[in-house]
């Protein structure tokens, strides 16, 4: 015990040793600078005030950046990502149905699960605001329907806002309804779809939206690649992004800070493989 206790001692006495060294050091250095009439140039972050290439400035963490994805595999996640769905969860443990309580009913195959017709959507048991999130989907190969109806489903950050999926390869439809458009707001910057069955990806870079009461104090933003090419470049979603009928907007509703990701059911058998996500802050 007490030579646990006299261990410590050194360690902090070492660390404060240490500290001042490099703040003396530092001192040193901005004297020497001033000295030789050179302006100093500083930078205010979140981790304080740095002069600039300052190497006690702290570094960011090391994490592995995982592999694409082929054709016929998926690929992996970044080492600090959480992984939402790689195939590996048969039973859809880390999702619910559209309740948010019963199971999931969609199927899963090898290393994909598919929606099915008239069970609602899939919703993660985890909840999430801000984030970076990475979904593969394919529509299905077999073509049937037109416009909303053919290989209809979405992806809704918080289970609220809707970056819609859509079979959009020789299709037509409403703009802002289309694959990769914001639901009813935002049009894609170009269509960049791939053919029915094919994979294809979504990267998600979003900023939830921030309430004070009832009020949206600050509006949610996406950036949005699909298939790599960008379509929505930091883009201010200006309201919801709910079908409320033909023409009729849906508003902001307030909500929690974190709720779920949502796979929407809108009939068609839609896949997805390859869901992970990375926590940002606001
Ligand atoms: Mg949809």
């Amino acid at each position: 015990m007490m030579r646990t206790a006299l261990l410590c001692v050194v360690v902090c006495w070492l660390a404060i040793l240490a500290g001042c060294t490099t703040q003396q050091a530092a001192k040193q250095e901005i004297k020497q600078v001033a000295e030789k009439g050179e302006k100093l140039q500083y930078v205010e972050t979140d981790t304080g005030r740095w002069l600039i290439h300052d190497v006690n400035r702290p570094a960011p963490p090391v994490i592995s950046p995982g592999t694409g994805s082929t054709p016929s595999q998926a690929g992996q996640a970044p080492s600090d990502a959480i992984v939402l769905f790689d195939g590996t969860d048969t039973d859809l443990s880390g999702w619910t149905s559209g309740d948010g309580k019963s199971p999931a009913k969609w199927i899963v195959r090898d290393d994909y699960m598919e929606a099915v017709k008239r069970s609602g959507p899939v919703k993660t048991k985890q909840k999430f605001g801000s984030c970076q999130l990475h979904v593969e989907f394919a529509t299905p190969s077999r073509v049937t329907g037109s416009s909303q109806g053919r290989g209809n489903s979405g992806v809704f950050l918080m289970a609220n806002y809707e970056v819609q999926i859509l079979d959009s390869y020789d299709n037509e439809t409403y703009p802002d309804g289309q694959c990769a458009a914001l639901y009813g707001r935002a049009v894609p910057l170009v269509n960049v779809c791939r053919g029915p069955g094919e994979w294809q990806s979504y990267d998600i870079i979003f900023h939830r939206p921030i309430f004070k009461g009832e009020e949206v104090v600050k509006k949610a933003t996406f950036t949005i690649f699909q298939n790599g090419v960008l379509v929505h470049d930091h883009v201010v979603l200006v309201g919801g992004t709910g079908w409320k009928g033909k023409h009729a907007i849906s508003d902001y509703e307030p909500h929690e800070d974190k709720l779920p990701i949502m796979l929407q059911d809108h009939g068609n058998p839609v896949r997805f493989r390859n869901i992970w996500i990375r926590e940002l802050a606001d």
